[in-house]
């Protein structure tokens, strides 16, 4: 299975914007290890200021796509309206190496999200230094996650995520804190309707180094968005819309003020997010591992995703096996339908041979 969408290079995206029927206003921020420029776009006069970065990890390509549909928006009646009580800071492409070579970690094969103290790599020095001079009132730190989560235990896929990370060990409701998940409350009311019962929440262990729970603890509400997986949209392009949405409506709620109208309880209502996903379970297979042989099992297939040329291509691997399995599958088949033999050689991680 290939995708076309999910690989989105620096190359790529700079054509894109240079297709534009309007030009964006542009900085450069800083530069990368590879010495690509980092852009920012200013958008908007108002007083509350909102700060957004996506492709920090350069293989979550999804909001960075919604971005491209934002500037869209704006210029709408609706956004430039939207415009005139906010002042957006946009970075669509934190990790420019890594976008281009469709990796999760910068060229230092660091992870940017795990940086946020140390500031050891030039893209987190980038981003801290327009965090320091621009002041937002608010952070969006734009991500993509993997198709294995379900919104609650074995519930429906996780096609959005969010967190409101913590700012301190004690996981405690500080005031930047409850506004993320104010925010947050109010984005999960809103787009039920559309996603019911597929927005997740992740888990708000404390750690320092990541971005959004740095800038928490200084005080910003920070939300983490993750575009995540529903049904065979291998591309993402459902998921872009729902992103947009999500963005334009906690926009207009930062706006308003509207999410003073939601609570912490609504927040921590939002079911967790559970790693019950993979990608194909095949049913009625027979099994032969270096322990024996196994008649009639379900065996769990993953996808690894691999860049190749100007696509990324999902190779499936062997994830597990059971006579009954305790995980869900977007795809659910039996074997005769899918198999090329009567039976598997497991090892996990390897390629599975399928039609
Ligand atoms: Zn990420």
């Amino acid at each position: 299975m290939v995708s076309i969408n999910r690989y989105l290079s620096s190359q790529k995206w700079d054509l894109l914007l240079k297709a534009l029927p309007y030009q964006l206003p542009t900085t450069i921020i800083g530069h990368s290890v590879m010495n690509q420029p980092i852009y920012a776009h200013r958008l908007g006069n108002g007083s509350a200021k909102v700060l957004l970065w996506s492709q920090m990890h350069g293989n979550e390509s999804t909001t960075t796509r919604a971005l491209l549909d934002l500037f869209a928006h704006l210029r709408s009646p609706d956004g430039t309206r939207l415009l005139e009580g906010l002042s957006l800071m946009i970075i669509p492409q934190l990790n420019p190496d890594g976008s281009s070579a469709y990796t999760r970690l910068n060229a230092n094969k660091l992870d940017l999200n795990r940086d946020a103290l140390d500031l050891s790599q030039p893209e987190s020095i980038a981003l801290r230094k327009v965090f320091d001079s621009f002041s937002p009132d608010f952070c969006f730190n734009l991500h993509g996650q993997r198709s294995i989560f379900a919104a609650g235990k074995r519930g429906n896929p996780a096609t959005l995520s969010f967190l409101s990370p913590s700012a301190n060990e004690q996981r405690s409701y500080t005031p930047a804190r409850v506004k993320a998940m104010q925010l947050i409350a109010l984005i999960h009311k809103n787009l039920r309707l559309q996603i019911p019962d597929q927005i997740g929440r992740y888990d708000d262990t404390f750690n320092p180094n990541c971005v959004g729970d740095c800038f928490t603890s200084l005080g910003v509400p920070t939300l983490l968005y993750e575009a995540g997986h529903n049904a065979l949209d291998y591309d993402r392009d459902f998921t872009k819309k729902m992103i947009l949405n999500a963005l334009i409506t906690a926009l207009n709620a930062i706006e308003d003020g509207d999410y003073f109208n939601h609570s912490t309880e609504e927040y921590d209502q939002i079911p967790k997010n559970e790693k019950d996903y993979v990608d194909i379970i095949i049913k009625n297979v027979n099994v032969k591992t270096e322990s024996g042989f196994f008649k009639n099992q379900e065996l769990a297939v993953l996808y690894q995703e691999e860049k190749m040329g100007e696509s990324v291509f999902f190779r499936p691997v062997y994830h597990s096996f059971s006579e009954k399995i305790a995980l869900l599958g977007h795809r659910v088949l039996n074997a005769e339908d899918i198999l090329k033999d009567s039976e598997v050689e497991f090892m996990e991680g390897k390629t599975i041979d399928i039609s």
